[in-house]
């Protein structure tokens, strides 16, 4: 059975930058079809935690994990709840902790434009690939170009790739989406999975050709 995840949404839960409200989110994911989405705050595992609780009673899946800052990028992080000490993670003490834990690192938007912190990368740097289970190579707040780039990069280092679609407003959530070939009850799972290269990274479109469902605008109201 497979399983459609958004693995890469900001609630306004706790990332200031985002709008998306907790039942936007379900209401959302639901007309959109999504089994899943992971919860991914910038810095902070909170919003993971409380979007999980709050959509319990609703019977909808949510997967924990984080955005960390690192100057090696931005990095989607699961299976480690670890507390944020520096704005700029050093890459080689988050790689170290996340092992620890036992959990995943997987470079967001690796080929995002060109600030600072989203350097054009043509290239991996050898420290981080050692440290990473996949690129995200559909992202939904990336140029196309910059996706066929990550997703040349994944194809060249033998990753797997992930989509997501960052959404940091409820028009933008399942823009990308992971496609996993098996269900997955909870993140062991997930992580499981993400090892595994049992999925695909697919714009909304390219999941089995179903259109976008228009968005029933009394979402907007929450
Ligand atoms: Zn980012
Ligand atoms: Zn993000």
């Amino acid at each position: 059975m497979t399983m459609i995840v958004d693995l890469h949404v900001h609630t306004a839960l706790a990332s200031r930058c985002s709008n998306l409200k907790p039942l936007q989110l379900i209401e959302r994911s639901r007309e959109l079809g999504l089994d899943a989405v992971a919860v991914t705050e910038h810095s902070t595992y909170r919003g993971a935690e409380e979007m999980f609780r709050l959509a319990l009673p609703y019977d909808f899946k949510i997967f924990r994990g984080m955005e960390v800052y690192t100057e090696l990028g931005d990095m989607l992080v699961f299976g480690w709840s670890g507390e944020i000490r520096y704005y700029l993670y050093p890459f080689r003490e988050l790689k170290r902790q996340v092992e620890e834990a036992g959990g995943v690192i997987i470079p967001a938007h690796p080929c995002r434009g060109t600030e600072v912190r989203h350097p054009l990368r043509r290239e991996l740097p050898s420290e981080l690939l050692e440290g990473i289970v996949a690129l995200e190579v559909r992202n939904g707040a990336c140029k196309k170009a910059s996706n066929r780039e990550a997703e040349r990069l994944a194809e060249r280092h033998g990753l797997f790739g992930t989509g997501g679609s960052d959404a940091h407003h409820v028009t933008h959530l399942g823009t990308c989406v992971t496609v996993f070939e098996d269900w997955l009850d909870g993140e062991a799972d997930l992580i499981e999975a993400l090892r595994s290269g049992r999925y695909r990274a697919c714009y909304y479109e390219e999941i089995d050709g179903r259109p976008w469902p228009a968005m029933d605008m009394k979402h907007a109201g929450y």
